[in-house]
């Protein structure tokens, strides 16, 4: 089930937009100010932020803006005025979509389907980009990795996980996430599976692999990526 963060101080709002999100059948988190949005956007596993451009304390443009510095999560800008759109198409916030209020809340809905449907056939990164991390350099068109400029030979999972990984560097990524979002399981299997790969992974990766630099262990937790 996919995961919405909605990030708005009006009430009245987020349970308007709450109850249809979930009616379609989406989880919902929510976030009443930019201080709460940008944590729960970067420490929980959120498929779409929904970002009202006026908040308290910090305002959505500032939330994307440091947002982006640890995350590549879809966001759709909600936007009450001419003069934030312009700002959204004019300036290189990083928004991927936005909407203007007021909404019909079948606009909305269509809107937030396109936008986590995008990021799934996406997967990571859209044609022809590189994400980077530490020494590593991943490019998603051609599915190649390298390692300080040395081509890695990584299998199509390992591949996958790697992506996962650089695209957050630091956060803590668990044994489940990594199943769901990798092998694409909805229920969870055997989660050894995960330690076996993760292993391996470490083998192409590491300098060292029995101590770790970059794929990091937090225990009874999951793994993390240190950049370095
Ligand atoms: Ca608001």
């Amino acid at each position: 089930m996919a995961k919405v963060l909605i990030v708005e101080d009006e009430k009245a709002i987020v349970d308007l937009i709450a109850f249809n999100l979930k009616r379609e059948g989406y989880e919902i988190q929510e976030a009443y100010d930019g201080q709460e949005g940008l944590e729960k956007a970067q420490a929980q596993d959120i498929d779409l932020v929904l970002l009202d451009v006026m908040l308290p304390y910090m305002d959505g443009f500032e939330v994307l803006r440091r947002l982006r510095q640890k995350s590549d999560v879809p966001v759709l800008m909600v936007t009450a005025r001419e003069e934030e759109r312009d700002k959204i198409l004019g300036l290189e916030t990083g928004a991927d979509d936005y909407i203007t209020k007021p909404f019909s809340t079948k606009e909305l809905t269509a809107r937030v389907k396109a936008n986590i449907r995008r990021r799934l056939t996406d997967k990571g990164g859209g044609e022809g980009k590189k994400g980077r991390g530490g020494p590593f350099e991943v490019n998603y068109e051609l599915r190649t990795a390298s390692k300080d400029g040395q081509p890695l030979e990584l299998s199509q999972r390992e591949f996958d996980m790697l992506c996962y990984f650089l695209a957050a560097p630091g956060r803590v990524v668990t044994r489940e996430e990594l199943m769901e979002k990798v092998w694409g399981f909805e229920y969870y299997g055997d989660l050894r599976a995960v330690d076996v790969a993760i292993r391996r992974l470490r083998e192409k990766l590491e300098d060292n692999p029995a101590d770790p630099q970059y794929l990091i262990t937090r225990r009874g937790a999951g793994y993390y990526f240190n950049k370095g």
